[in-house]
């Protein structure tokens, strides 16, 4: 028996000893009152929690510990729970504050727990800090509040929308956009706002973006006209599972009317060019026959003065048509009425026609015109062969005519995985680094303007608009006072598979006649028949006469009596029937679009691909016309 007791005092002092080694080392303040609420004990923690030593509280009324708005309350609460049994803290816990020695307050959760010893009836108070969580919780609130202030100043519609298709968030632009006044009425909005089908649609892409997470952009229109651009984005937990979509849309409306109206525009603008440019050169083009006619008429002879009248007349009405066949070219590109047809094309014969092409500028402006292509580059370019030698042509007469007497150009190129950059070089005036931005702009002529040099500021328009058609790349480098080097970038095959006759074709461009001939050529389109003229200007001894119809070509024909007719065969179905008396027994060249062969009857005729090089040319030409001679 003794034994039992001494072993139950023994357990009852070991408890003692771990209960109170248990609260003195509690991370909570914990304290013991009467149910007068007079503290009877607290634990040491209470001093880091409250400021107060043990001693300075005990026999303290627990009303020093509480907020101001809640002193002199609690005997009240006491006398409730004792009366009515109701608990308020007791046997519950909750958030509170409590006073601080210096007067401050401290966030606490106070838990209350009654015991009774003997008679009496103590409570206990186990009040844990909550200051770090309070301070985070403050800060989240404050990181929320931040965020909600940025969203809601975003002009663009932002909304989150969870995965089970709750909406989360919206902000201000996006319930505007939706006419709704609650993020709570969101999903009946987009309800009436969306097509039909636009719903599944997005569901199905939404899911795309939970299996493969990249981000989806689509364009949206409402049913009331207004386009979406709509950029979603998973967003995760921070385990890394996802759980909603944050979807950040921008009204395109305003931009993509804009864009029709000016794309009206730009149609219209290219519509009237057109339209004024052939207008213009129907006319112009008579005008230039007759005076080529009248220079040339034998009788009754002009006086001196008018023959120069007239020579001014040709010579203006050249440069009016030449400015108007490049603003008809532009107008056309622009209007997408322009079609390029690509093919894999010799490289060194479009080159060696465009070089010789432009010689006699280059003679007459002292400047040197060299072809320093690498001669194993013998392959294949992937472009529209007549377009690509108008580019050619462009930057070689730019590079000759901004150029010095003395002066020097030349074209060089390398290859480089599969394509082919060709370089055309000058030593000329150079252009301006603060110029290069506007070197593409139609009828920006740059420092140009004031000079005296020809030109209407079109051709490098029309030039970087064919190479873009031609999927090729032009590039400007160019240092004042030293020179530009402009070179476009196509795609190149080394082994040349197609045009065997164009490779063995003569590159002799010269002509061994010893007698002078005219040459009617009759085409209407401009294009061909600038080709064609500044064949001609290699060939002193030939005279071309050139008409855009019939009807002045038959004037021309009697009055020149002409040598050699050239005639593109597109307009052959315009030939009136007396015609082929006409021709029959005179030399002829036809030049023939690609795949398509016309029926003409004539002794003497050669037929010839268009785009016409100066070599094939001048070959028909020297065949047909050295019997006349
Ligand atoms: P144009 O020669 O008819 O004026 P372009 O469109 O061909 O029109 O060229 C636009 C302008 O760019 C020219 O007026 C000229 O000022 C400048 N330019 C073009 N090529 C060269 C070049 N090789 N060297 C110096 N300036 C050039």
């Amino acid at each position: 028996m003794n034994e039992q007791s001494t072993m139950d005092g023994r357990c009852i002092r070991g408890s003692q000893a771990h209960y109170k080694a248990l609260v003195e080392s509690a991370a909570a303040a914990i304290l013991v009152i009467d149910e007068q609420g007079i503290i009877l004990d607290a634990n040491p923690f209470t001093h880091t929690l409250l400021g107060y030593a043990q001693k300075q509280l005990v026999g303290q009324d627990i009303e020093c510990l509480m907020p101001p708005e809640h002193q002199g309350k609690h005997g009240q609460y006491l006398r409730k729970y004792l009366s009515t049994g109701e608990p308020n803290v007791i046997g519950t816990g909750r958030r509170v504050t409590a006073r601080h020695r210096e007067g401050h307050l401290v966030p606490v959760h106070l838990a209350v727990s009654e015991v009774w010893m003997g008679e009496r009836r103590e409570f206990i108070g186990v009040m844990s800090d909550l200051r770090a969580l309070t301070q985070a919780q403050t800060s989240v609130q404050h990181e929320r509040n931040r965020l909600k202030t940025i969203i809601d100043a975003i002009g663009n519609p932002v909304f989150v929308r969870e995965l089970g298709g709750h909406y989360a968030l919206a902000n201000r632009a996006c319930l505007q956009a939706v006419k709704a006044d609650h993020v709570s009425q969101l999903a009946e909005a987009f309800g009436l706002a969306l097509p039909d089908g636009m719903r599944d649609t997005l569901n199905a892409l939404e899911h795309q973006l939970t299996v493969d997470g990249e981000p989806v952009h689509v364009d949206v229109t409402l049913r009331d006209g207004r386009t979406f651009k709509l950029a979603k984005t998973l967003i995760h937990h921070l385990a890394g599972e996802p759980y909603a979509i944050v979807t950040v849309a921008y009204d395109a409306t305003p931009l993509l009317q804009a864009m029709q109206k000016a794309e009206h525009a730009n149609q219209a603008k290219s519509d009237f060019l057109s339209a004024m440019s052939h207008e213009l050169r129907t006319p112009l083009n008579s005008v230039l026959g007759y005076a080529q006619l009248l220079l040339k008429s034998p009788a009754p002879t002009l006086a001196e003065s008018q023959r120069q009248y007239v020579e001014q007349i040709h010579q203006s009405g050249r440069h009016l048509l030449a400015l108007i066949n490049d603003v008809l070219d532009l107008a056309k590109i622009e209007a997408g009425k322009i079609t390029l047809n690509p093919i894999w094309y010799p490289m060194h014969a479009v080159v060696n026609d465009a070089i010789q092409t432009l010689s006699p500028l280059a003679e007459r402006q002292k400047v040197s015109l060299q072809n320093c292509l690498p001669t194993e580059l013998e392959g294949e370019l992937y472009v529209d062969p007549t377009r690509f030698k108008q580019v050619l042509i462009n930057l070689l007469s730019n590079a000759v005519k901004y150029n010095h007497p003395q002066g020097r150009v030349w074209i060089d190129a390398y290859e480089h995985d599969g394509n082919l950059t060709m370089s055309v070089n000058d030593t000329g005036i150079g252009i301006a680094d603060d110029q290069l931005d506007g070197l593409f702009e139609p009828f920006n002529r740059l420092v140009a303007e004031d000079s005296l040099i020809e030109g209407a500021g079109v051709g490098l328009a029309v030039t970087y608009q064919l190479v873009s058609q031609m999927q090729g790349e032009i590039r400007v480098a160019s240092q004042m006072g030293k020179g530009s080097a402009f070179s476009v970038t196509f795609p190149y095959r080394a082994e040349p598979q197609h045009f065997e006759t164009a490779v063995t074709e003569p590159s002799d461009t010269s002509i061994r006649l010893t007698q002078p001939h005219r040459v009617l050529y009759i085409d209407q389109d401009s294009h061909q028949q600038r080709l064609v003229s500044d064949c001609f200007e290699d060939w002193p001894l030939l005279t071309l006469h050139h008409a855009h119809d019939f009807s002045l070509a038959e004037v021309m024909a009697y009055s020149l009596a002409p040598s050699l007719f050239i005639i593109n065969g597109n307009e052959l179905v315009r030939m009136p029937a007396h015609w082929t008396c006409l021709v029959e027994n005179k030399p002829l060249i036809i030049l023939e679009a690609e795949g398509r062969e016309y029926h003409i009857v004539s002794t003497q005729l050669k037929r010839l691909q268009q785009p016409v090089s100066s070599s094939a040319l001048a070959a028909a030409i020297q065949s047909l016309l050295e019997d006349k001679e």
